[in-house]
């Protein structure tokens, strides 16, 4: 891929990029920005118009997004606020007593921060749960290990990755990165990440074969996909 430019189009200004691909893509970002992908040889004139032959859709794409926008609320780091894990939501019980750490029972995140501060909630409150994340999708992973072995694939290791736009990717030396963030949804949907990209290292691409493959292995990702997406 080259450097990316400005162009004007209907849409207004848009960061373009060429390739060798033989068609146009829009990507309408969450901030509303337009990015394009395109073909060494069409000119800005042609891409423009073809812009413009998809100004509604982009225009839905901004105003769905401007919506999530607004209702994402910031995240808070107090008692009383609520936070995630494995697809349920936890309140905080902050308390300035006690060794610092984070312990979820009763319901509660109880966190033990010497000061209380919300920076400090915070970040042991994100260890706690980078630590999970690696624990459960570790555990998660090692139920492929034989059916990798069986197909002659490399051993499935789990890395912790924040990417992103993205759940997760995988590497044909048997490396499957992970979102931690991926540990605060449901764990079927954990299940059909990791599944997801353990296919990848038998088929890289998403071609007809690696959807084949997913189809056999989570006959229902299409719903579980969409659940995931759903999640804020
Ligand atoms: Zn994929």
């Amino acid at each position: 891929m080259s450097e990316a430019t400005i162009i004007a189009t209907p849409a207004g200004f848009a960061k373009l990029r060429r390739s060798h691909r033989t068609t146009l893509a829009i990507s309408v970002l969450p901030d509303g920005t337009l990015e394009l992908a395109a073909p060494q040889a069409a000119t800005e004139r042609a891409l423009a118009a073809l812009v413009g032959k998809r100004l509604r859709w982009i225009l839905r794409q901004r105003m769905a997004f401007s919506e999530m926008n607004r209702d994402r609320v910031p995240q808070r780091y107090e008692s009383g606020a609520t936070h995630r894990y494995l697809g349920r939501q936890y309140r905080l019980k902050v308390r300035r007593t006690g060794p610092p750490g984070v312990r979820l029972f009763g319901g509660y995140f109880h966190v033990h921060a010497p000061t209380g501060s919300p920076s400090e909630v915070e970040e042991l409150l994100a260890g706690w749960l980078r630590d999970k994340a690696r624990e459960q999708f570790r555990h998660r992973l090692a139920r492929w290990a034989p059916w990798c072995a069986a197909r002659k694939l490399p051993a499935p290791r789990v890395r912790l990755l924040r990417m992103p736009k993205r759940w997760g990717s995988a590497h044909r030396d048997g490396r499957i990165c992970l979102n931690p963030d991926l540990v605060k949804a449901p764990s079927i949907c954990i299940d059909y990440v990791i599944a997801h990209e353990v296919c990848h290292l038998q088929h890289p691409q998403h071609d007809r074969a690696f959807f084949k493959l997913l189809d056999q292995v989570v006959p229902a990702w299409r719903t579980i996909k969409a659940r995931l997406e759903q999640l804020p």
